[in-house]
């Protein structure tokens, strides 16, 4: 996600951004115009297809992970499933402020076990479940959901759940000023959208809620019109029947459950194309469309990125506006705030660096949330001094100029404080790191190893040992003692 900048800013750039919030004055306002009130939803349920999949149709072995217990957040999700592709067929009545959802999910059990479990929302009400078609029960403990039937280790099976209720977003762990809870939020219109890092999926879904089990998506969003569903990927196909619109889309490569994201509502779509000839689409509230204008620098900002990462790692791109005030580099649409901060141009760079690093390849644990944040810092930083016209190297004096104060705070960037997710720990330090490195190994080198690493672990999730090691192997450089300074250490090393 994008950093909170805006609490602790250094002097000069909090002016800059004052003046620039002064000027645009009530540009934050996300609901300005007349909203366009949805018509009945009587009829509002899933566009259940009916289809059983084969779970053990190859296409699904892309999504093969090897889920491991969260450090950091253990209680959430389970390294006994090995979910492979969640099907989910959702209806949003805005009125009732009532989710009804039917989740298809093909997955695989990594061990011998009585029962298969998931997390989900307590406020959810789980109807009918079925395994490989066969109606089973299920016990619920708080968000803990199971599924009473016996798997053996490696078998595929197909877990239906039907389930209904007002999703409630959970506490999120942290201190950060822009949100603090995650999950499914419903805002005062009735419309919906969702932001989960580093969980909360399970508010609006059932879900293996943690980031090393990636998985394949389709979904069947359903709600009255003119409002419409919006979701990671391909947007495949749309209808309006009845009052309803029901849009379908698809995820061609696998995300973990903090990428996904959905938004109900009343959207206009706009697209542009950057030069390397990538569509990127545009979901902004009808009544601010406004916003689209200063969103198309995006394309500017995707072919910069893709001169220093290589070519855009996925087959669709798109942004996603929700009534927050934080961003989110949900996979492949990503969903940002309102603010004028999270609009900016620096934060769409920022989460479009994301799509290589943290979607493409993803940490298995959130002690190495750095593995994301450090290097779409360094990219923003960079992208940031070529805009001011400053040297990187003065770029990075702004960002030490406030990294002691973080770490003190939150502890070291990949020994943080699993109370304080997200905060400025994790972000300027590692980008200082980066910088470092690509001073000690030279320029060549650095950007070589910036492109190589994402697509030598594509579609996977990985953490620190791998990530360092491969470092290290790619270099021919001992590198051990310089990581555990920048990653672990209590205060900033010295910079050379
Ligand atoms: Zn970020």
């Amino acid at each position: 996600m994008g950093d909170a900048r805006p609490q602790r800013l250094a002097a000069p750039l909090l002016v800059l951004l004052l003046l620039a919030v002064l000027s645009a004055c009530g540009a934050a306002q996300t609901h300005r115009g007349p909203v366009t009130r949805p018509g009945p939803e009587a009829e509002v349920a899933p566009e259940d297809d009916g289809r059983a999949p084969d779970p053990d149709d190859p296409a699904y072995d892309v999504a093969l992970s090897e889920p491991v217990e969260d450090s950091y957040y253990p209680d959430m999700g389970d390294p006994g499933v090995d979910a492979l592709h969640y099907d989910l067929a959702l209806a949003w009545a805005p009125r009732k402020r009532t989710l009804t959802g039917v989740a298809t999910i093909v997955l695989r059990a990594t061990r011998d076990a009585g029962f298969v479990q998931l997390d989900l929302g307590p406020a959810l009400d789980v109807g009918t479940v079925t395994v490989d078609g066969v109606e089973v029960e299920a016990e619920r403990d708080g968000k803990d959901l199971r599924v009473l039937a016996p798997v053996l280790a490696d078998e595929r099976h197909v877990v239906e759940i039907r389930y209904s209720g007002t999703p409630e977003p959970v506490d999120a762990p942290t201190t950060r000023g822009d949100f603090s809870t995650s999950g499914f939020t419903i805002t005062a219109t009735g419309a919906a959208w969702t932001m989960q890092e580093p969980y909360g999926a399970h508010t609006w879904y059932p879900v293996n809620d943690q980031p090393s089990d990636k998985a394949l998506y389709d979904f069947t969003l359903t709600v009255p019109s003119p409002w419409v569903g919006v979701a990671n990927g391909d947007l495949l196909d749309r209808t309006e029947e009845k009052g309803r619109t029901t849009t379908s889309w698809h995820l061609a490569e696998p995300a973990a459950s903090y990428l996904t994201t959905v938004a109900f509502g009343d959207y206009t779509m706009t697209s542009n194309t950057s030069k390397s000839g990538v569509e990127i689409d545009y979901w902004v509230p009808t009544s601010s469309a406004d916003l689209t204008e200063g969103l198309e620098a995006a394309a500017g900002g995707l072919d910069w990125l893709e001169d220093k990462l290589g070519p855009y790692p996925f087959d669709t791109l798109g942004f996603l506006l929700v009534d927050s005030e934080s961003g989110m580099e949900t996979q492949t649409m990503i969903t940002l705030g309102t603010t004028d901060y999270t609009l900016s141009v620096p934060v769409l760079v920022h989460e479009m660096a994301h799509q290589w690093y943290g979607d493409q390849v993803t940490p298995n644990d959130w002690r190495d949330v750095w593995m994301n944040e450090g290097m779409a810092m360094y990219l923003q930083g960079m992208w940031e001094a070529e805009q001011k016209g400053v040297s990187i190297d003065d770029q990075m004096e702004l960002f030490a100029s406030y990294e002691d104060e973080y770490r003190d705070e939150s502890g070291p960037p990949a020994a943080y404080d699993p109370a304080e997710f997200g905060e400025g720990n994790i972000y300027y330090g590692p980008a200082l790191m980066w910088h470092e490195l690509r001073q000690k190994v030279g320029d060549d080198e650095f950007f070589r190893l910036v492109r190589e690493w994402p697509a030598a672990r594509d579609n996977r999730s990985t953490g620190r040992d791998d990530y360092l090691a491969w470092l290290e192997e790619e270099t021919g450089e001992e590198l051990t003692a310089f990581f555990d300074a920048w990653l672990l250490g209590d205060t900033t090393p010295d910079r050379g």
